[in-house]
């Protein structure tokens, strides 16, 4: 039986490994995407994978599952705070740390706000007393259920 190595988003880490046709079965339910394909060979539509890498949603879930935790990212924060600026209310596009990290700031969820790219800018590397700029929001860890509400369906990727 062929198997697959899955790995985790970014490729740089193996998971586990599945049957080819586990692996066919998440590429169909896009869970995960190839990460390296056997050349010339092919399952239906999808070229026969010889490694898999999941999606960064399942990789969210996963780190969360096994250590309760989960990972502070750009993503999530933006997510986190609905793309609002924690300073102005605009439209967020960028990860703004509240105690810059060339002061020490971490890259927690309780250190990271969204803001827009203006207030980024302005507030640069002081805190926001500092720029004074009011922070609108406490920042917390979220649950998964605050970054991927639209997501009812539970894939479980182990087996
Ligand atoms: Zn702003």
């Amino acid at each position: 039986m062929t198997e697959v190595l899955v790995l985790n988003a970014g490729g740089g880490q193996v998971l586990h490994k599945v049957s080819l046709k586990h692996a066919i079965g998440m590429l169909y339910r896009q869970v995960a995407r190839v990460h390296e394909s056997v050349p010339g060979a092919t399952f239906g539509p999808y070229p026969v994978p010889r490694s898999v890498e999941l999606v960064r949603y399942l990789y969210t879930k996963w780190v969360w599952e096994t250590s309760g935790r989960l990972p502070c990212t750009r993503q999530g924060v933006l997510r986190r705070d609905k793309y609002r600026c924690a300073y102005c209310g605009r439209r967020a596009t960028t990860v703004d740390h509240v105690l810059p990290r060339s002061r020490g700031g971490k890259n927690t969820w309780s250190n990271c706000v969204a803001a827009c790219f203006a207030c980024n800018q302005k507030k640069a590397d002081r805190t926001p007393a500092e720029a004074r700029m009011r922070l609108d929001v406490t920042p917390q860890e979220p649950t998964l259920d605050d970054l991927w509400p639209q997501d009812s369906n539970d894939e479980q990727e182990g087996d």
